[in-house]
């Protein structure tokens, strides 16, 4: 290959450069098109609203229980009081009568005791559970608003970067017109081994890339304009100059 002149490594620095902006701005433009810019928002509030929801289920649960429960009591209650009744109207006449009666109306009063102990319960842990559904309501809130936020400040970024993209690409297809061929053809040859980045400028007779100090006839090659890799790590030097 020829020498070629200070404006063609110009230009081909620039596509470089080029090169690197737009794949970082449409990896950005790709990530926004998906949603991932604030899809770390969005799943923090898809989890509390599952969770929520988890929670409601398990207090109508316990509601259910709870009234259940109240209704039981409510019926025991009855059956003491028609059993207290059927004591006042002197239906019971006999020691063993009374002794009837006691025992019934102890087991009464037990099963009415132990159903109130469960009602209570059931009301203790609904009064935390509204207080923890509030708790996460809010936390609903906020993340929605969070994602709002997110969303709103990427979206306001897209007109711009979507500009920068189409005014980078119409740069870079006329940047591209003006470097011949086979200059191109080995840029683009060496340029996936590179990390897509496949010049290297050269400073005082070092590579930038990897530092590696150059041998004379390699500074003086590169400094003649000719295409010159870096013998460490492969990246084309660029003359000092440009
Ligand atoms: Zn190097």
């Amino acid at each position: 290959m020829d020498a070629l002149d200070r404006v063609l490594w110009k230009t081909l620095l620039e596509v470089q450069q080029l090169e690197r902006d737009l794949q970082q701005k449409k990896a950005w433009w790709h990530a926004y098109e998906k949603g991932d810019l604030w899809a770390k928002e969005a799943q923090e509030l898809l989890q509390e609203e599952e969770r929520l929801k988890a929670l409601k289920r398990q207090m109508e649960e316990r509601e259910r229980e709870r009234k259940r429960l109240e209704l039981e009591r409510l019926s025991l209650e009855e059956d003491l009081k028609k059993l207290e009744k059927r004591a006042e109207s002197g239906l019971l006449r006999s020691p063993k009568d009374y002794e009837s009666y006691e025992k019934q109306k102890a087991a009464l009063k037990q099963g009415i005791a132990r159903k109130e102990e469960e009602e209570l319960e059931r009301m203790e842990w609904l009064e935390e559970a509204e207080k923890a559904l509030s708790r996460g309501e809010k936390r609903v809130a906020q993340l929605a608003s969070k994602v709002r936020e997110v969303r709103a400040r990427e979206e306001a970024k897209a007109p711009a970067i979507q500009e920068i993209i189409r005014e980078g690409e119409a740069r870079l297809a006329a940047l591209k017109e003006a470097i011949p061929a086979e200059v191109w053809g080995e840029y683009r040859r060496l340029a996936p081994g590179l990390g897509g980045q496949p010049l290297a400028p050269m400073r005082k007779g070092r590579c930038t890339y990897c530092g590696v100090e150059q041998p004379v006839a390699v500074v003086q090659r590169v400094q003649r304009g000719l295409w010159q890799q870096c013998q460490h790590c492969g990246h084309v030097l660029v003359p000092e100059d440009v």
